[in-house]
């Protein structure tokens, strides 16, 4: 290999690739990442987590001016919807962070390459784009390529009126009637976010509840809140096909256990029913890589293919779909190619949904523990009780501790509520350094603040809350 080699080529610049990359030069890696859109940041910065979370945040204060202010004593005379002010703001969060990562790269003399990345050999990455190919010599290729959509087979997106996240976060009216496919956290979310602006709101659920996975208690607890607010949930059924007609979308449902169908009208159907990993085109698959039955690339312990030189992170292997899982996966594989230990600990991910009030949870769920044959005590403590979720007007939601009984250790917890996505991370540290419920218990914490609550249910778990 040529000495004017890359060290590392990553192909995606996503929160996997482009903090891999990072990291990488922070480690004396020469590192260039290859990337197909002329912005970096991937599906998170671009399409996801961020623009999804302005929208939230935006719809909140729409929503609260409306009807949260009164209660407050703060009169305000008249509140009218801006949508496209609304959009403008989201897509300038975008670009600033966006160009962010742009400073970031300079910074750590990263190079960037705008095309498509296509593995040619465990050493050579061919990028076409503008202009003629060019092919990166490298001594190793991390492929960061992300995730992209998944399809309800007989529904075909149009991008109008049926559409899938992307289209989703830039509608250019409020719908009059949304239909969501996918209780997860992309329907729940962007389902809020619409209902908030005007939408009548309802999601078809192909299991018996939302967010499957997550401690089935404080999903239940989610679900009231949200029905509370005006979205529909309609369990037990599955979207099957989906039509166009003039401006509104015929949908055809069927329930999930079989039997008669029935005709939903919507003006947008939107299906977040999951994503799948992203490899088109790639030329992994033709150099040997492995892939498993669901398309994502398997990797051991370290982030390596079973070919050499090669390794993947992020959403195009196994694990939970999230920005933090693929940073710290890009972090820890990079840090091992430079010979420093990293790892991820899988048991210690939190996930988030970022509804209002929201859900945050880390490690097992109490059904999950219980099915593991593990004696818990469960410890609980709900918002209603806490001071400063009151002096807030927050009622809904509590937190939920799921404590081992023969060691006390934190193993799982489980939050609804105000801030719930800030909260959970002092219970991800506690897991993280082997806490006890005890400890928790003994830390003092900042009165009146929400936190409060996460201390009451460790109490909880002893069955020495104070406050109820
Ligand atoms: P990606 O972010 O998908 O990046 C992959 C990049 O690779 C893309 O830029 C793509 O263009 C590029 N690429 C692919 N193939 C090639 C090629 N051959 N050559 C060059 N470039 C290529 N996660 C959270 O943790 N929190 C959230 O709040 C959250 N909200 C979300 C909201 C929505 C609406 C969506 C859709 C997702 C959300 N996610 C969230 C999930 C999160 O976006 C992903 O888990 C994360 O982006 C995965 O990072 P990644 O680096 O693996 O891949
Ligand atoms: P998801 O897998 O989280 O949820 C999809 C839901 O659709 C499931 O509950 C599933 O049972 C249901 N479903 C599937 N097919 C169906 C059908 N035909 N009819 C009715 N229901 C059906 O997927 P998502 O919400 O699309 O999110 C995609 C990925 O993006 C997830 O991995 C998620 O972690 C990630 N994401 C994360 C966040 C966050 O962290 N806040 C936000 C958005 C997206």
């Amino acid at each position: 290999m040529s000495d004017d080699a890359f060290d590392l080529v990553v192909i995606g610049s996503g929160p996997g690739g482009y903090v891999a990359a990072i990291r990488a030069a922070q480690l004396g890696l020469r590192t260039a990442c290859v990337e197909q859109y002329p912005r970096l940041g991937g599906t998170c910065l671009n399409v996801g987590c961020i623009p999804s979370k302005a929208l939230l945040d935006s719809s909140e204060h729409f929503e609260v001016a409306q009807k949260g202010l009164a209660a407050h004593g703060v009169r305000v005379a008249e509140v009218a919807l801006d949508l496209a002010v609304m959009h403008a703001r989201k897509d300038k969060v975008v670009h600033d962070l966006t160009r962010g990562v742009e400073t970031l790269f300079r910074k750590h003399k990263i190079e960037r390459v705008q095309g498509r990345g296509r593995l040619v050999s465990a050493s050579e990455v061919e990028v076409s784009g503008e202009g003629l190919p060019r092919r990166l010599a490298t001594r190793r290729i991390l492929i960061a390529t992300g995730s992209k959509a998944a399809a309800v087979p007989g529904i075909a997106y149009d991008g109008r009126r049926i559409v899938h996240s992307t289209d989703a976060l830039t509608l250019p009216e409020v719908p009059a009637r949304l239909l969501v496919v996918g209780a997860g956290a992309i329907g729940l979310e962007l389902g809020s976010v619409w209902r908030r602006l005007g939408s009548d709101v309802a999601v078809l659920e192909f299991m018996d509840r939302i967010v499957p996975g997550t401690d089935t208690g404080s999903a239940k607890l989610l679900q009231r809140s949200l029905e509370r607010q005006g979205i529909q949930f309609r369990f037990g059924v599955s979207a099957r096909t989906a039509r166009v007609i003039g401006e509104t979308v015929e949908v055809q449902v069927e329930p999930a256990a079989g039997g008669e169908a029935e005709t939903l009208v919507a003006d947008v159907l939107l299906v977040a029913v999951g994503r799948r990993p992203f490899t088109e085109g790639l030329g992994a698959r033709e150099l040997g890589v492995a892939f498993d039955e669901r398309g994502r690339i398997v990797v051991d312990a370290q982030f390596r293919t079973n070919v050499d030189g090669v390794y993947a992170i992020g959403d195009v292997i196994a694990g939970p779909m999230l920005a933090h899982k693929a940073e710290d996966e890009g972090v820890a594989c990079v840090e091992r190619m430079a010979g420093v230990a990293g790892h991820v600990n899988y048991d210690c991910i939190p996930n988030v949904v970022y509804t209002w009030p929201e859900l945050a949870s880390v490690g097992l769920s109490e059904e999950a523990a219980r099915a593991a044959g593990r004696a818990v005590h469960v410890g609980t403590f709900p918002f209603l009780a806490n001071g400063r979720a009151k002096a807030m007007g927050e009622k809904d939601g509590q937190v939920k501790l799921v404590v081992d009984a023969a060691t006390d250790r934190v193993i799982g917890a489980h939050i609804v509520g105000p801030r719930a996505s800030d909260l959970i991370a002092e219970l991800v540290v506690a897991m993280e350094l082997g806490a006890s419920a005890e400890d928790l218990a003994r830390t003092v914490h900042a009165h009146p603040t929400l936190p409060e609550a996460v201390k009451e249910a460790a109490l909880a778990a002893s069955g020495r809350t104070i406050h109820i």
